[in-house]
């Protein structure tokens, strides 16, 4: 092939930079900027999703669900439909003579579908590659890739032919097809050179690794003469991404590093400490981890270099407790901390948290305020004029050692006297950019910053989006918590419902209080929209069966655990074609439950984002009181809140709500002296995939397995903010749990290089490639994060 045409190109323009359509032609360029494809580069970078192997044609009859499969079929009828919730659904049967099998598409208009109805008329044969699962008594593939003989491949034999060679099959569009992006990219592989593709990973790395470069890693990945080849590539570039990142945050620690901060060793002598005088008040001792936790953060605190540390813990380890005593080591050394909590609620509640620990120690200027004392000051986007002019006042006159706020504390107008520690809390509702806001918008030095996270989150996620920051973990919790009890209660079983609400009442009874949860606020809502506390809803493809393993028979947990990752993991969640039940609001459940005989005179409270900063304050504070102790909310309550004498959390559609969700909203109980108690009501029929997410969290209380199981079931796009249709750019391969070591090994790496040349000018490529992956994917990136 002649490599003429993109070399009339300005000198100065590299190849993979210029416009894809002086190689591929207008038309396709066309189709292929929908796709968010516009130059050379982008269109090597567009990889295949996965590969058909030759001689790999599945036969009809040994289909099993979940596996991938490739069937060479005829088509034997095709239907366009509507469904009930106004979308459209081309369903094809298949057949390969003997077995049928069924294609589903969905849309959102059968407009959308006509293309596939076109290209799959009945008589046609095809090879079709997918998932399989099961449907209403047959097989299935979700939008399957495929081929069809006579129409994107001349006949037959050269259908099979394809087949002799792994066919790639391509992120595709109903206009583009991945035979037609196929052949695109060949096109563009024929002009392009080795010199014209620039590699981020350094020669001595690929040396001692053993790695392709990057061209022949692009070429082998595309046109693969053998399943060695791609598997080659894909770890090759997903090494490549992963140095990439773990160079970007390796960087950007040391950044940090060298700047200036003020050293906060605490007060001089014992007399005058905050901290001791805080210590002798509490009322139980430090567990083992707090100790060993807090003496660390005490050292970093120490140093004249900003502290940058992870603090992840188990739900209720005590982490606020940690973070209280940092801040109090820093006004003991003449600075001030501010704490970042994501909601109001939880800014609210970590105030009064702080002002009760602290007692007469956070009653400076009050008649009985103790000698030492501070002042502990709320911040919030909701404070009148008046009250925020003073919380303005008392954090830039320094006259509050404690300023506790939302992301209103990142505000321009808000000045600090001399800020010498930020605390970011449930740090996954944060963006690293957020984070920074408070600590470099000065000149001056740069305060220290403990970020905590609601839940464990494996290493490798600690690794991959908290890499530029230490990880400390509090893995114990308090002694003598008496811990939680979950069950699952099945929605339309009336008995056992109304077990429930007699079970509350006594809770009640017995002077304690009782959280039920809904995904939604009213009726009128959908889940999980703008405006209704954004639950975080799970989605499963409709009839999604669970086919039971052996091993689940012998109640091993491990064992279904695993034929439930393997499930989760399955591709292909579509919205179910079929009507959705209703999700149970907050607003219906409240007035259920203050006419249901069994709560006869027992006041039910609601809470929900879309009450003023006010109105959440008093229902919160009446719950916590008793005086309302029963309190029907979203999901608003789920990072954090502590009232020690909640028993009981009853989670409504429970099957709905994914798994680290759940288990926050499992540790808001059972924090005090008494039993909690977890009910989560589920509608989610035995066997399927939501049903087994509810047994799992019954049966464990091991956050850092759910976190692990949670981590497989949203997929690491989530995780990154990376979308799954993301961009030739960034983390589109790598697998954060599954590639865990060569994440490892790639943050070494980068560790390494940036040890011996800061500034990676000796790598500039890989430097070129970091400062890509920061430009327009970093914002989704950060703000996810
Ligand atoms: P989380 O780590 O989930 O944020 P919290 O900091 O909210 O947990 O702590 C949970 C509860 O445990 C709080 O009521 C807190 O006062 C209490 N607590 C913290 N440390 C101890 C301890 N060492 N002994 C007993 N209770 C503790
Ligand atoms: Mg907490």
């Amino acid at each position: 092939m002649t490599t003429a045409l993109p070399r009339d190109l300005p000198e100065d323009v590299p190849l993979l930079d210029s416009p894809a359509r002086r190689l591929v032609g207008d038309r396709t360029a066309k189709e292929l900027e929908k796709l968010g494809l516009r130059t050379v580069g982008d269109v090597l970078l567009h990889l295949p999703r996965r590969y058909v192997l030759p001689g790999e044609l599945t036969d009809m009859r040994s289909l099993t669900v979940g596996e991938d499969v490739t069937v060479m079929a005829r088509v034997a009828a095709v239907s366009l439909r509507r469904t009930q919730r106004g979308g459209a659904l081309l369903h094809v049967t298949i057949t390969d003579g003997v077995r049928e099998m069924l294609l589903a598409f969905f849309a959102r208009s059968t407009r959308t579908l006509e293309h596939h109805q076109r290209r799959l008329a009945v008589g046609r044969v095809g090879v079709f590659g997918g998932r399989v699962k099961a449907y209403r008594g047959s097989y299935e593939l979700t939008h399957p890739d495929y081929q069809v003989v006579g129409v994107d491949v001349d006949d037959e034999a050269a259908a099979l032919h394809e087949s002799s060679r792994p066919i790639p099959f391509y992120p595709a569009s109903s206009a583009l097809p991945t035979w037609r992006i196929r052949k695109a990219v060949r096109t563009v592989l024929g002009a392009v050179r080795a010199e014209d593709v620039p590699d981020p990973v350094p020669e001595e790395i690929r040396a001692a690794r053993g790695l392709a470069d990057r061209y022949r890693t692009l070429s082998e990945l595309h046109d693969p003469a053998d399943e060695g080849q791609y598997l080659r590539g894909r770890d090759r570039m997903r090494y490549e991404e992963a140095l990439v990142l773990q160079a970007a945050l390796a960087r950007r620690r040391r950044t940090i590093a060298e700047q200036d901060a003020v050293a906060r060793p605490g007060a001089a002598d014992a007399a005058s400490s905050l901290l001791a005088a805080f210590d002798r008040r509490l009322p139980f001792t430090l567990t083992a981890g707090q100790v060993d936790v807090g003496g660390t953060i005490a050292h970093d605190l120490a140093q004249p270099r900003p502290m940058q540390r992870l603090l992840q813990g188990e739900v209720g380890s005590g982490k606020t407790l940690v973070a209280l005593r940092a801040m109090l080591q820093v006004v003991d050394s003449g600075g001030q901390a501010a704490l970042l909590a994501p909601t109001e609620v939880l800014a609210a509640q970590h105030a009064r948290t702080v002002r009760a620990l602290l007692g007469p120690l956070a009653e400076d200027g009050l008649l009985g305020g103790a000698e030492t004392a501070t002042r502990v000051t709320l911040l919030t986007g909701s404070l009148g004029a008046a009250a925020r002019r003073e919380a303005l006042l008392d954090a830039a006159s320094g006259r509050a050692g404690i300023v506790v706020g939302t992301h209103a504390l990142l505000g321009p107008k808000v000045r600090f006297a001399d800020l010498g520690l930020v605390v970011v809390d449930e740090q996954h509702r944060f963006g690293v950019e957020q984070r920074d806001a408070l600590r470099t918008r000065d000149e001056g030095p740069t305060p220290h910053l403990l970020v905590m996270t609601a839940t464990p989150i494996p290493r490798t996620v600690a690794m991959t989006v908290f890499g530029d920051l230490e990880t400390s973990t509090l893995a114990e919790i308090p002694a003598g918590r008496p811990g939680v009890t979950t069950h699952v209660v099945p929605a339309d079983n009336h008995a056992w419902m109304e077990r429930t609400w007699r079970r509350v009442r006594e809770e009640v009874d017995a002077g304690r209080r009782v959280y039920v949860v809904c995904p939604r606020i009213s009726p009128d809502d959908g889940a999980g929209q703008d405006g209704t506390d954004a639950a975080d809803l799970v989605t499963d493809a409709a009839g999604l069966a669970w086919q039971p393993a052996p091993t689940r028979a012998s109640a091993d947990p491990e064992a279904t655990d695993r034929e439930f990752l393997r499930l989760m993991t399955a591709e292909g969640f579509v919205p179910p074609p079929d009507e959705p039940r209703p999700l149970r609001a907050v607003l219906d459940v409240a007035e259920e439950l203050r006419a249901h005989p069994s709560l006869a005179g027992v006041p039910v409270g609601i809470m929900h984002g879309r009450l003023g900063a006010a109105e959440k304050d008093e229902a919160m504070a009446r719950f916590a009181s008793g005086e309302v102790p029963v309190l029907v909310s979203t999901t608003v309550v789920e990072v954090g809140v502590d009232v020690p004498e909640a028993t009981v959390m009853v989670v409504m559609d429970a099957d709905r709500f994914g798994l680290s969700q759940l288990h926050q909203l499992r540790g808001r109980v059972g924090r005090g002296s008494d039993p909690g108690l977890c009910l989560l009501v589920s509608s989610a029929a035995p066997g399927t995939a939501a049903a087994a997410r509810t047994e799992i969290l019954a049966a464990t209380t091991d956050g850092f397995r759910l976190a692990d199981a949670d981590l497989r079931l949203r997929r690491e796009g989530d995780v990154l903010g990376a979308s799954q249709s993301g961009r030739g750019s960034s983390l589109r391969l790598l697998r954060v749990l599954e590639d865990a070591d060569l994440i490892a090994e790639a943050r070494q790496d980068a560790l390494r290089l940036v040890d011996a040349d800061p500034s990676l000018d000796r790598w500039p490529e890989l430097r070129r490639a970091i400062d890509r992956w920061l430009g327009p994917d970093r914002e989704e990136f950060l703000e996810r994060s």
